[in-house]
């Protein structure tokens, strides 16, 4: 379908002007669309008709590609910048540890556990890993489809299936039907048999070469075969000539209109030094991985990964925030002092967790700051002591604890004569401008 313009996707949208899409007008959210910076679905009013009518040109540029089935599944692509900046990145680079056949099934059942177990909670939210990559290594059929069996009962995740004999892809498609694996790799030699396996399981599959002209060829096989659940393995071992493919691939399919490009990519990673894995994956996140495998856990490097993941993948027009509210901290009672801090998620967490480290039992009140830092939501007149005040008395702080104490971030000492204005009867103190120095600050101020 060609592009259509801005004025001729106004023509069916609701026209109500709701602001539901986070834009002032249906026209402003039209020409979003037509510059590819926005998605259909974010207009919760869209008919069937606008849907039907839009098709292909409401949709991302990069296709999005879920691997797995169930509560667990880990999506993939669904890209429509460059840049993070420009709107948002939209679903985060799933990555996986590989496991392999060679290992007995005692000690399979203890690695899948320990992969299971792991997760990384940071800032309110718990990231777990996403996905196993199993790799038939063994050169044993049977040996690889009796431990994929057990895999299979143990990880309700995604899982990927990497062999280089399309044999036993096949069974290990036909076993795993229903979960929709992901496939890998076919290659221009075994596009065909592959593609129609992957279609018949749905299963997703994995498209390598060591050219963009045989990637591209085989992508196109698989287009001619209405399959369209592709990830991209341009093969290279050389770092640098795998962040320019990337590169290449998201500019081609977002700038150029590439269509055979326009698919999430799927890198295998193993440098032989550990560092240099978590390095490669590193890039691979930041620039632009889809699926991205580990040869190793390491929950080191892995917890460094997926933080900086949730950083990168973080609407940066929508900061993450907490519920406006009284928290308590420890046990709180009447005699607790209270601390103030903003709702932006990551500021309340550290704050909270710094007042825990010291080990008093505390209330922290947070007042609506429409999730900004403690001094951008002072420079804009978000955290001030009216606000301070009128939270206060709107959660009923006053009735919760008999302590008159309130500490306010040193950052914002200028506020603390307007917020004892704002609060009579309470006494405010500035407290330290890093969190890091609660703990000295509450012993020594607070005399805890
Ligand atoms: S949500 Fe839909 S109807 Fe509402 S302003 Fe946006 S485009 Fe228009």
């Amino acid at each position: 379908m060609a592009a259509l313009t801005g004025l001729q996707i106004q023509k069916l949208l609701p026209g109500t002007n709701c602001k539901k899409c986070g834009l002032n007008t249906c026209l402003a959210f039209a020409m979003k669309l037509a510059a590819k910076k926005a998605e259909l679905s974010e207009c919760p009013d869209a008919s069937d008709e606008a849907i039907h009518a839009l098709g292909a040109a409401a949709a991302p540029p990069i296709r999005s590609v879920t691997i797995g089935a169930g509560a667990e599944t880990a999506t993939v692509g669904g890209e429509t910048v460059l840049f993070r900046h420009e709107r948002t990145f939209v679903n985060p680079t799933a990555l996986g540890i590989a496991v392999d056949d060679t290992i007995t099934a005692a000690e399979l059942e203890q690695r899948v556990g320990e992969l299971a177990a792991y997760r990384l909670e940071r800032v309110g939210e718990e990231i777990r890993l996403d996905l196993i990559c199993f790799a038939f290594k063994s050169g044993v059929a049977e040996q690889f489809l009796s431990a994929l069996d057990k895999l299979a009962s143990l990880w309700d995740r995604a899982i990927v299936v990497k062999a280089d004999d399309p044999a036993v892809l096949r069974d290990a498609a036909k076993k795993l039907e229903g979960r929709k694996p992901l496939l890998a790799s076919a290659t221009l030699a075994t596009i065909d048999e592959l593609g129609d396996l992957a279609k018949e399981t749905g299963a997703a599959l994995a498209v390598a070469a060591d050219d963009m002209d045989d990637l591209v060829a085989a992508v196109t096989q698989l287009e001619e075969k209405d399959f369209r659940d592709i990830l991209l393995e341009l093969r290279t071992d050389d770092l640098c000539e795998h962040i320019q493919n990337n590169i290449i691939i998201r500019r081609g399919a977002l700038r150029s209109g590439i269509k055979t490009l326009g698919y999430p990519s799927f890198k295998s990673i193993n440098t032989g030094n550990a560092l240099d894995d978590a390095i490669e994956a590193g890039i691979e996140v930041v620039k632009y991985g889809g699926v991205v495998v580990l040869p190793e856990f390491d929950p080191a490097s892995l917890s460094s990964l997926l933080a900086m993941r949730q950083n990168i993948y973080t609407d940066p027009q929508k900061p993450v925030q907490v519920e406006p509210n009284l928290y308590p901290i420890g046990e709180p009672n009447a005699e607790s002092p209270v601390f103030v801090t903003t709702n932006f998620s990551l500021t309340y967490f550290i704050v909270s967790s710094e007042i825990e480290n010291t080990g008093i039992s505390a209330w922290l009140l947070v007042p609506e700051c429409e999730g900004m830092s403690v001094l951008t939501a002072w420079a804009a007149g978000k955290f001030g002591g009216d606000r301070i005040g009128a939270f206060a008395k709107e959660i009923g702080l006053a009735e919760r604890t008999e302590n008159r104490t309130l500490v306010i971030p040193g950052y914002v000492a200028q506020i603390s004569g307007e917020t004892e204005e704002a609060m009579p009867g309470w006494q405010v103190v500035v407290g330290p401008q890093e969190a890091g120095d609660l703990e000295s600050f509450v012993k020594n101020v607070v005399g805890a």
